[in-house]
């Protein structure tokens, strides 16, 4: 939608991400005039086009995959999979294009203005618009709303240009699948990527520099899933760091440096995972009073408002955690700084997440956290060899684990590790947001044979009397 030269919004926001569109929905729902620029040809952001979305696309097809082989140990065999590569990137495209269509409908049915087009600030109250057929267009505004995002780390030290150095967009376009795949980075991006080619068919290596797969999440959690991945993946190299990638004609040549092997290692395909930088540049906020850190992150205070009173930024493009649901979460908090109200910081309980197979996932204080801040917390497990739900998978290697309180009996933190572990951390994100104690948490009744129940299990074995967990010593 073109917007002429010197148009008015009460709200610009950059960026129509799931921090951005979720800005725009909800002001304009408060009644605001709003334009949404993003030099994207659809609406989303990285979490629909190149992120969340068309990832969990894939993995799903993962997981298909290896329970199809798994299964045979319970007698039903399926034979390898065909896979047409073709039909596959285009499923995940649809799957994206609806999505896509349907926040174009949830912005145009609320009157939310479009642009698509690179914006950049002219002054603290100007935006410049250069829309992809070229035309410039100037918007003034009452307040905007930063919602840029974050790009892809390059691999520091490494600059060769080769299309087989990938990063996650291209990893996620599915080109081929490459019979000897190098994953840099044992995060979560890297290990679930890694786990779509791995059962695809590809080698997998991973490289990570940190003592451990998932450097942040608790060891107990990560134990099960590295051991999976160890036996699908062609080497995990932990404390390794890649100081070299020769590109050569007949693949790419990575020295590594750490405990991995000292001979040089060949790939057809290295796909870097590192970590991801905001996207703060570019912008012209040097026209504006807006701050950026070392780091290049958008320096806001809890409400979301930079240096600039009239600017505010959501999601990536100012900190931790890089989250689609925090960046959605900044969405209602910056909404209420724009209508003028009193927003009292509040603590957060913002779930993590990893799509892999096993699924980890956790909520509020780690046990990690815990030990670091010498915080005393009492820790209790229930392995899921103790839940009925996880035998009938043939799944087992789970973990449900509880962090409280060990005065208040308050649950601090929750994680899981297993089958749906995802969906799992839901019930233990309300226990943790409502300071629910462990007792009450132990007095919920849940459906049995469900995984589910793990959750009020654990939290009964915390007060001593759960039926399928011996007591805890004391
Ligand atoms: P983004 O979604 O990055 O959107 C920013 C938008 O701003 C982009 O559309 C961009 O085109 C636009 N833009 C930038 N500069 C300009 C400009 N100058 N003018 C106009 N437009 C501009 N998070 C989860 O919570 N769960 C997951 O499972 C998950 N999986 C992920 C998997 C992968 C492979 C990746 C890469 C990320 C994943 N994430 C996941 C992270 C998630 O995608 C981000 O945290 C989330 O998208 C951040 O939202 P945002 O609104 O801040 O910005």
């Amino acid at each position: 939608m073109a917007v002429p030269v010197g148009a008015h919004a009460q709200l610009v926001v950059v960026g129509a991400g799931p921090g951005g569109y979720a800005v725009a929905c909800l002001a304009a729902d408060a009644g605001l005039a709003v334009t949404l620029v993003d030099e994207g040809p659809i609406l989303g952001g990285t979490c629909l086009r190149r992120g969340c979305i068309p990832s969990k696309a894939l993995l799903h097809l993962a997981r298909v995959i290896r329970e199809a082989e798994e299964v045979a140990t319970c007698g039903l065999a399926f034979g390898a999979p065909q896979v047409d590569l073709g039909r596959v990137r285009q499923w995940k495209d649809e799957v994206v294009r609806n999505l896509a269509g349907g926040i174009d409908q949830l912005t145009g049915g609320r009157g939310v203005a479009t642009i698509e087009g690179k914006a950049c600030f002219r002054g603290p109250r100007t935006i410049e618009v250069t829309e992809s057929a070229g035309s410039v267009s100037s918007i003034t505004f009452d307040h905007a709303v930063l919602a840029t995002g974050s790009r892809p780390v390059r691999l520091p030290g490494c600059d060769v240009d080769d299309p087989r150095i990938i990063d996650s967009t291209q990893a996620l376009e599915l080109s081929d699948v490459p019979h000897r795949l190098m994953v840099v980075g044992g995060g979560y991006i890297g290990l679930e990527l890694g786990s779509v080619y791995a059962a695809l068919g590809s080698r997998v290596t991973v490289v990570e520099m940190s003592e451990g797969l998932l450097p942040g999440a608790d060891r107990d959690l990560v134990r099960p899933l590295a051991r999976r991945l160890a036996s699908q993946c062609e080497a995990i190299h932990t404390k390794t760091r890649v100081v070299a990638l020769e590109v050569r004609e007949d693949g790419l040549r990575a020295t590594l440096e750490g405990e991995g092997p000292e001979d040089p290692q060949d790939f057809d395909r290295v796909l870097i995972a590192i970590g991801r930088r905001p996207n703060s540049e570019g912008l012209g906020l040097e026209h504006t009073g807006v701050r950026i850190d070392e780091r290049g992150y958008v320096v806001v205070d809890h409400t979301g408002q930079t240096d600039e009173p009239e600017i505010l930024a959501v999601g990536d493009v100012c900190g931790e955690p890089m989250l689609a649901h925090k960046a959605s979460d900044d969405a209602r908090r910056v909404l209420e700084i724009i209508q003028g109200r009193d927003v009292q910081e509040r603590a957060r309980v913002i779930p993590a997440v990893v799509f892999t197979d096993p699924e980890i996932a956790w909520c509020g204080l780690t046990e990690r956290q815990a030990r670091e801040t010498q915080r005393p917390v009492k820790v209790v497990r229930m392995p899921w060899a103790a839940s009925g739900r996880a035998h009938t998978l043939g799944r087992t290697e789970g973990l449900t684990k509880l962090v409280i309180d060990p005065d208040s009996d308050c649950v601090l933190g929750a994680g899981i590790v297993g089958v749906g572990a995802g969906e799992l951390i839901g019930a233990a994100v309300l226990a943790v947001q409502q300071e629910l104690t462990a007792a009450s948490l132990a007095d919920v009744i849940l459906a049995h044979p469900t995984l589910s129940e793990t959750l009020s299990e654990v939290a009964e074995h915390s007060q001593g009397r759960a039926v399928h967990l011996l007591p805890r010593r004391r």
